[in-house]
């Protein structure tokens, strides 16, 4: 077997877990469930906003009725969902009630996995989420006590793999772990690019962890992940993968960016290179019957229309346009505002 895929996104051995393979086309929903959890690693990645307080996000965009994650997963066109947290666990019924729900949906191939550290997955927990249809589940096993669970959940029909940050210099540990693993026949094991964030970024400073990559990845993080992955390399009993923080900053967004935008922008919507949605803003002076032709009526003369058709717009109906401004937004629900730039002013042009 050889090493697949690049060090600065991600590199594995063997077959892609299917949950990644998904991620990888941007057509997984990302469903945090909730941000409570009874753990406390110091490395935690879940931001201040969410960690500890039970919030439900589909994506970017927080839910209030769990209805609302069909319409998020309808707008991307998921293919399948990862559930996150916090513990999911801590929630059973939502996650049972929402994997009932998408698999109604969506079908049976609409794939989903799920991470859990397993402090609370037992027989009973599993029966519930394997009869709900979940397909992958996922453990972050920090305590070795946790590592029961995972024994347990590898006697169920679904994939069982283990995710934890590759933490620089911890290679010894880690390797026992997959060691442990193999014997227990789990399918894979991944690697995290461990990340600095502004919730964890004192607990990693303090023992000596500073970026390096990217934006967020932590210096020697990839070099200890590396060191693992050789370790495995032609190993045929299991998968070893390393996903890099480039990868979840900016690629696994932007691929996901992409597919909305394909799936459900309006046809006056132009896209950039970075997977966001720019639209031109028309402010006139009375009703111009041909812009709502071109676009979208926005509010009483106001427009919505393609930036490309601007200066034809411009030409044609000089005195009543007063103002145009370009509008950059992510494609997502929220609808995020990235920048507003007044173009064009009838009065500085008269
Ligand atoms: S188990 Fe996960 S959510 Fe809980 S504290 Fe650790 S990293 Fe954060």
């Amino acid at each position: 077997m050889t090493i697949i895929g690049n060090p600065e996104i991600g590199l594995y051995t063997g077959k892609l877990p299917k949950g990644c393979e998904l991620c990888r086309l941007g057509s997984k929903l990302v469903l945090f469930i909730t941000g409570e959890c009874d753990d406390n690693c110091y490395y935690c990645p879940v931001s201040e906003d969410r960690f500890g307080k039970d919030k439900i996000f589909a994506n970017e965009t927080e839910i209030k009725d769990l209805e609302d994650v069909l319409y998020e997963a309808y707008r991307m066109r998921a293919l399948g969902a990862g559930i996150t947290g916090g513990d999911p666990i801590l929630k059973i019924d939502r996650v049972v009630e929402i994997i009932s729900l998408l698999k109604s949906e969506f079908g049976s191939n609409f794939h989903i996995h799920l991470y859990t550290t397993g402090r609370y997955v037992n027989d009973d927990v599993m029966k519930e989420l394997v009869n709900a249809g979940l397909d992958e589940i996922r453990f972050h096993p920090i305590r070795d006590e946790y590592l029961n669970a995972i024994k347990i959940a590898s006697k169920y029909n679904i994939d069982v793999g283990i995710e934890l940050p590759s933490i620089p210099n911890e290679e010894d540990r880690i390797i026992k772990l997959i060691e442990w693993a193999k014997e227990n026949n789990i399918k894979f094991v991944n690697l995290n690019e461990l990340e600095l964030n502004s919730r964890n970024y004192l607990h990693l400073n303090a023992r000596g962890f500073h970026v390096s990559h990217g934006i967020t990845g932590v210096k020697g993080s990839f070099d200890t992940a590396y060191k693992i992955i050789r370790r495995f390399e032609s190993d045929k009993k299991i998968v070893v993968h390393y996903c890099s923080s480039i990868y979840k900053d900016l690629v696994e967004t932007r691929t996901r960016f992409f597919r909305m935008i394909r799936y459900s922008s309006k046809p006056y919507e132009e896209y950039t290179e970075e997977g966001t949605i720019i639209r031109a803003l028309i402010k006139a002076n009375g009703f111009i019957n041909e812009i709502e032709e071109f676009g979208e009526q926005h509010n009483l003369n106001q427009y919505y229309v393609m930036p490309r058709i601007v200066n034809y717009l411009l030409e044609k109906y000089k005195n009543n346009i007063d103002e145009v401004y370009i509008i950059e937004e992510h494609p997502d629900s929220r609808r995020l505002k990235i920048s507003e730039k007044l173009i064009y002013t009838k009065s500085q042009n008269s």
